[in-house]
């Protein structure tokens, strides 16, 4: 590994001073625990100037939980999020989450948002310099070509692999973004805009892959709400290849909501797979029968057509595709077996 280089590091106070620092500095970037910023530091990927440290803001510090509401400052750490009672109570699939997030040194110092803004990985950019000058680089920093798929037209192929986002997603959450223009809030999945997809054209909403967030200039997280739904039964499961300290192969997020022998509503969300979190569109025509054949053949006709792994990691894309259909049929089958029915 290369020596860290120069950077000067900045620890704003406060929310505004935060805010004001990032506008000021447009090459600098934000600082979580730096789990994954500083490796990426370390390889030579990026190089901020300037790094803004949020640890000290109070108001990013927030984490409320009980059954109705819950609320999660960017700031919050893994560690925290997944020992945190009411949480594990009232939202386990968020705390299942963070619990399997990489091992436990990372989860000390990792953040809420830096894992939702985790910048997407690929075995052809997360190596060292030296890797990547023998390969000419890739078009996700200096290079011409996307080593996956050199036919790729532009188009960056990185895949995402947080695990709080599809989390996040199957609770419905809320983020509340802040920044120079002042403060506004989104669905969770418009924050992730990396669609990569050929065939249709890249706009705002649809990045190209090397543009995966849609964060605006001088913009950040301050935090994420989500509502709870009476009856809903929620978990998380995710394959790796060692167990601890790893990223997923794919992590699936199920909610469900069983009422009597029906399965009355459904939400399933992944990660590791395609170049953003996908909370899987279709589930609803699933519901409002009982957990059978047509179900189970559903969910994985949706899987088939909306995850799209690409070979990014060492294990194949097909191979990331099926088991995210696997995990996701086991983890709703237990979660059906497990939620109490409600005539
Ligand atoms: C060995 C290893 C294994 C790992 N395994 C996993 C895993 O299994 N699952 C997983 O999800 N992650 C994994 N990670 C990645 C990382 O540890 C976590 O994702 C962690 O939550 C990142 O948070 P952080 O605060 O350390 O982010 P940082 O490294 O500080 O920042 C990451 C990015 O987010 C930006 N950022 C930080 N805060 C904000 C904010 N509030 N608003 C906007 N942008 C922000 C930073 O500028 C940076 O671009 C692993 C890391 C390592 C080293
Ligand atoms: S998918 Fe292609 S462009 Fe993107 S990081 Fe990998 S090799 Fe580079």
């Amino acid at each position: 590994m290369d020596a860290l280089p120069e950077f000067r590091l900045v620890r704003p106070p406060s929310l505004g001073e935060v805010v004001k620092a990032r506008a000021e500095n447009p090459a600098a970037q934000l600082l979580g625990g730096g789990t994954d910023l500083l490796v990426n530091i370390r390889r030579g990927i990026v190089a901020p100037p300037i790094l803004i440290d949020i640890n000290n803001v109070e108001e990013m510090r927030t984490l409320k939980a009980n059954a109705d509401t819950i609320e999660i400052g960017a700031a919050v750490t893994l560690a925290e999020l997944a020992a945190h009672p009411e949480v594990a109570m009232h939202y386990p699939v968020l705390a299942q989450a963070a619990a399997c997030i990489a091992g436990p040194t990372q989860r000390h110092m990792g953040t809420v948002g830096g894992n939702l803004a985790l910048d997407t990985r690929c075995l052809f950019y997360n190596q060292s310099e030296w890797w990547r000058f023998a390969n000419n680089h890739c078009l996700k920093t200096t290079g011409d070509i996307c080593h996956v798929a050199p036919k790729s037209r532009g188009i960056c192929f990185a895949t995402f692999s947080g695990d709080l986002a599809p989390a996040l997603m199957t609770l419905g959450a809320q983020l509340d973004l802040v920044g120079p223009a002042g403060a506004r809030s989104i669905a969770l999945p418009l924050l992730y805009i990396g669609y990569a997809r050929q065939d249709e054209p890249i706009t705002q909403s649809q990045g190209d892959g090397k543009h995966y967030l849609a964060l605006r200039p001088g913009e950040l997280i301050r935090s994420v709400r989500a509502k709870n739904t009476p009856g809903l039964r929620s978990g998380y499961d995710k394959i790796r290849i060692r167990r601890s300290i790893e990223y997923p192969v794919t992590g699936v997020a199920v909610a469900l909501r069983r009422e009597g022998d029906v399965l009355a509503e459904l939400r399933v969300a992944f990660t590791g797979t395609n170049p953003r979190p996908v909370l899987l569109e279709g589930t609803g025509a699933l519901c409002g029968g009982a957990l059978d054949a047509r179900v189970f053949d559903g969910l994985e006709r949706l899987v088939r057509d909306q995850i799209m792994s690409m070979k990014t990691t060492f294990t194949p894309g097909h191979y990331r595709r099926r088991v995210a259909g696997v995990l996701a049929r086991r983890l709703l089958m237990r979660l059906f077996e497990e939620s109490t029915p409600v005539a």
